[in-house]
């Protein structure tokens, strides 16, 4: 009966003509939820919900799936981003921010635009490679972000460059990931870095027909000798002690920005501290205004209005950068304008977003630094020892987060959020940091705290998974479980589906009130981005970015992700769309493969040089690839790697820049004893993980 019904309204919508109404991407466009024929915007519209209206694909007709059709991505490999769907043409942002055109029934390339990133990153390269999120879109226009922190607005027609702006300081560490966001003619920009450098956050907002600055707000005080630039810098400083600002302090907005359009406020999801340790950056103590905070800001203007700490005092990485959601929820019978927020800290946290004003708070992942949240203050009852005050704690979550920057989703029909969660927890410990006389570093990896990265993460520590969330209860109505973490974002429909793609390369859609699996397929490759539907000519289809990566993947891979196969450039990125029907056979992207560790029997290693080694590869090498010298897939596995056992073509490489049109940094400052000090960690991490490997198949 159903499927008569689809197939008759097929017929009726072929029978249209084909040309579709153009779209004006304005405010109204953006603010409007019940269209579902377009995907306008990171979040879908300015309430970045993730919802779509759209109902062809539901709980009973998702088995008729099928790939419809694929764009293989060959120079591509990071794929983190959403790709933004308006009248039929499918936009993305790819490795690099390359930038791509596409016809959304076809896959036909309709044009592509490369910022040449790799030439403009410089010495960004060594800590934060090809990842990007997404683009925006405002009448005509796309406007996109580089990691060197230039904005480049394109016409949306041709993909010709119309202006571009360089938002960041390039020599400051700062890069830029996110996604920009659109708003009454402006357009929003933050950016990253504070692990990385002397990083002092801030966003910017700037004219989208000319490119020039119209407003920016900084998130952290500078030195109070300077002046500050408006009173809530005044207001912040009184909050910060010692000589924070020699440190940068941080509170980077490197990913939720949302335009509140009942409000006319921009709310900010802001950065942790710079560096971590918040005894070297405010000795005294103090709770760093605005670092992890949610704060709103007049969109015209870029005025304070209020704010929500969520982490006091941070020290542990517990940004709240992650996406913030309007939703409209009835509480206590009622009607509140609310936004939710699931930060890395890992309490979901309901606000009026009004006034700011907290309204719940509860767990929604495994945490052990604090035991609640104070409804009275506002503030978190933090555990003793959570500040690892007394040597080592073992704390609930780590710096990944109970939820990072994986989109979350929001169905006002069913009423829930679902979440991609993770249990990833990190032992803390600052035991060996000099207090006194701490450096921020420069263009390399430095938290002003130990947590034992330069051991491999092993697999089946961890625990994640997709959650079915009541923000008005404040509980979990289902969850199902799933494999290690770094499982991608999150979409629900009108059609009861929640759609998600994880680290196994697996695509699934699971019903909305129950969490029951309904459809899944194997795509061949780990999935790291959120998926969008749309509409064309009557049909609803799913595209999905398919491409392992982004930098938690790197960080702390670890054999945690490296078991999966995914390794540097094995398998073939892909764009992938979905359609009641579809026919197309998966692509197939290249078998999994798990690199083997050299160990030579002749290299004897030298004990002092490993450590040695240990600390520059934490420094320097780590952030690509990977916890204990095993890649989680950003980047080659250099305990397998040939070229790097071999001196001189690992100097060559390492120091003289042979591979740089790939992506691979130079370092210049490293010495011939520091290259020699690293080949001797790596090749002892080899030569462990070899004993470790026989061992293992004598049982
Ligand atoms: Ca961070």
């Amino acid at each position: 009966m159903r499927r008569f019904a689809l197939c008759a309204a097929l017929a009726l919508v072929v029978s249209l003509p084909a040309a579709q109404a153009q779209t004006v991407v304005d405010a109204k466009a953006l603010g409007d939820q019940t269209q579902g024929r377009n995907w306008l915007a990171y979040g879908r519209n300015f309430h970045e919900q993730r919802f779509s209206p759209l109902t062809q694909i539901n709980t009973e007709s998702v088995k008729q799936l099928g790939l419809e059709w694929n764009m293989p991505l060959p120079r591509d490999h990071s794929l983190l981003g959403t790709p933004l769907a308006v009248d039929g043409v499918l936009y993305f942002s790819g490795s690099w921010s390359v930038t791509r055109a596409v016809d959304a029934k076809t896959g036909k390339l309709l044009w592509e635009y490369a910022p040449k990133s790799i030439e403009h990153a410089g010495e960004r390269l060594r800590v934060m490679w090809d990842s990007n999120r997404g683009l925006a879109y405002w009448k005509g226009t796309l406007v996109i972000c580089t990691i060197d922190g230039r904005l480049i607005a394109l016409d949306a027609k041709t993909g010709k460059p119309r202006w571009s702006t360089q938002t960041t300081d390039t020599s400051k560490a700062l890069y830029v990931s996110g996604h920009p966001k659109v708003f009454r003619g402006l357009v929003l920009i933050g950016n990253g870095g504070t692990e990385f450098g002397a990083a002092r956050g801030y966003v910017s907002a700037y004219h989208i027909t000319s490119g020039k600055l119209a407003w920016r707000w900084y998130v952290v005080p500078g030195n109070p000798a300077d002046g500050f630039e408006d009173a809530s810098m005044e207001m912040a400083a009184k909050t910060w002690t010692g000589e924070w600002w020699k440190f940068g302090g941080g509170g980077n907005v490197w990913n939720g920005i949302t335009y509140d359009p009942e409000f006319n406020q921009i709310l900010l999801g802001t950065g942790n501290g710079s560096p971590w340790n918040r005894k070297v950056r405010s000795p005294g103590g103090g709770d760093n205004l605005f670092l992890c905070s949610i704060v709103a800001l007049d969109a015209d203007t870029g005025k304070y209005k209020w704010h929500y700490q969520t982490v006091p005092g941070e020290t542990w990485d517990y940004n709240s950068s992650m996406d913030i959601v309007l939703a409209d929820l009835e509480l206590k019978g009622k009607k509140t304008k609310a936004l939710l927020h699931a930060p890395k800290n890992g309490f979901f946290y309901v606000l009026d977003r009004s006034n700011g004003k907290l309204l719940s708070a509860e767990k929604f992942a495994q945490v052990n630094w604090a035991t609640g949240i104070d409804m009275k203050t506002g503030r978190p009852i933090e555990r003793e020892g959570a500040r690892y005050e007394d040597g080592e704690e073992l704390i609930y979550p780590g710096p990944l987060g109970a939820h990072s920057w994986h989109a979350m989703s929001y169905s006002p029909k069913t009423g829930l959020v679902y979440i991609p969660k993770q249990e990833v927890p990190a032992v803390f410990n600052d035991k060996s940091v000099k207090m006194v006389d701490w450096r921020s570093p420069y263009f390399a990896t430095s938290m002003g705290v130990d947590m034992g990265l330069g051991h491999d993460v092993p697999k089946d520590v961890t625990n994640s998974s997709l959650i079915g969330w009541d923000p008005v209860k404040q509980a979990k109505v289902w969850e199902v479980s799933q494999p290690e973490y770094w499982n991608a974002g999150t979409m629900v429909t009108a059609g009861d589906l929640v759609f998600q793609g994880g680290v196994t390369g697996e695509f699934a859609a699971y019903h909305a009130l129950t969490g029951a699996k309904l459809w899944s397929v194997n795509v061949g490759s780990g999935i790291s981005a959120p998926p969008i539907t749309y509409e064309v000519d009557g049909r609803q289809y799913v595209s999905l970015l398919v491409g392992f990566g982004g930098a938690g993947v790197s960080m702390a891979g670890g054999t945690a992700l490296s078991q999966f196969g995914w390794a540097y450039r094995a398998q073939t990125r892909q764009l992938l769309t979905f359609a009641l029907g579809g026919k197309t056979k998966m692509p197939d992207v290249g078998a999994p493969v798990r690199p083997k560790p050299i160990a030579p029997a002749d290299f004897k290693v030298d004990a002092t040089l490993a450590t040695r080694g240990q600390e520059l590869y934490l420094s320097h090498c780590m952030m690509c690839h990977g916890a204990g010298a095993v890649a989680g897939g950003y980047a080659p596995d250099l305990r397998a790697s040939v070229l790097f056992a071999q001196p001189e073509a690992m100097k060559a490489v390492v120091r003289n820049g042979a591979k740089m049109p790939l992506g691979m940094p130079r370092f210049v400052d490293l010495t011939d004893g520091d290259l020699d000090a690293l080949q001797h960690f790596v090749r002892k991490r080899a030569a462990d993980d070899a004993k470790a490997a026989a061992a293992a198949a004598k049982k």
